[in-house]
């Protein structure tokens, strides 16, 4: 399988805090790669630097065998990677419809231009991706709502079909689940399980464990900047040094 993610030996110091110290981390292509750790470890900066809205002082980050350093965030994603944030990036004040063409039309020309409007050949194209890639999270019969009515694991599936409509080559998940009750999050595993089964490859920050051990092939466990451990999910689990990272030593 081939890496469709090389991070290596990447630093990246605020101030006098080393917030990523020497990181090493390999995502091989059309697997789910969970990054774990307590808060505060490195893993919302480590991808920040992904995404090209932080560079590191020093090290590389590879996608697809290109390096990333110095490429523009919007750049970085018409190349092919999306990212989830914490708290779902949806217009709360437009319809879901309304939603997802702003990411179809900013994946294609890097911005968002009302002008396109006016081109009705790329506009019907652009339509007919909104419905499919809603329909493809099952909100398709909500597609005229106002997105902020939704509930939030129905918010989540939003965000995840303005990703996918992307057409990405990795999507990127940072902590998916956060704040959801447990129908919500389980709803949300389903949802994620599908797409990854499809061969989409995902790196998904979680602190849910039950999210973690539902998903993640691989797991790399991060701890004040650096990668203490990495390793199956079964090695993971019960690993003192992963048990020792989190405060008073908790259960993994
Ligand atoms: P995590 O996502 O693992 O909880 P973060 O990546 O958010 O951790 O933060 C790692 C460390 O870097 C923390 O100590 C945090 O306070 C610090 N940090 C994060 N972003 C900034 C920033 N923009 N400026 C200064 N310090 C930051
Ligand atoms: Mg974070």
């Amino acid at each position: 399988m081939s890496n469709i993610l090389e991070i290596s030996g990447v630093n990246l110091s605020f101030g006098g805090l080393k917030a990523l110290d020497d990181v090493n981390l390999t995502v091989k292509a059309g697997t789910v790669h969970a990054i774990i750790g307590p808060n505060g470890a490195g893993k919302s900066t480590l991808l920040n630097n992904i995404i090209g809205k932080l560079s590191p002082d020093t090290g590389s980050i590879m996608f697809n065998g290109q390096s990333m350093l110095g490429v523009q965030p919007h750049q970085i994603n018409q190349l092919g990677i999306s990212r989830v944030f914490q708290t779902p990036e949806i217009y709360t004040d437009l319809t879901l419809l309304e939603n997802m063409m702003i990411p179809l039309l900013a994946h294609r020309d890097g911005a968002f231009k009302l002008n396109l409007w006016s081109r009705g050949d790329q506009q019907a194209d652009i339509l007919e991706k909104a419905h499919h890639f809603l329909d493809d999270v099952n909100l398709w019969e909500k597609r005229d709502a106002i997105a902020g009515s939704l509930s939030r694991g129905d918010k989540r599936r939003l965000e995840l079909a303005m990703c996918l409509s992307q057409e990405p080559k990795l999507l990127l998940l940072d902590e998916p689940t956060a704040g959801m009750a447990r129908a919500d999050t389980n709803n949300t595993i389903d949802l994620l399980k599908t797409i990854a089964g499809r061969g989409l490859t995902m790196a998904i920050i979680e602190h849910d464990m039950h999210v973690v051990f539902s998903l993640a092939e691989r797991i790399s466990v991060l701890a004040q900047g650096h990668v203490i451990v990495e390793g199956l999910p079964e090695e993971i689990k019960g690993d003192p040094r992963v048990k020792e990272a989190y405060l008073g030593g908790a259960e993994v």
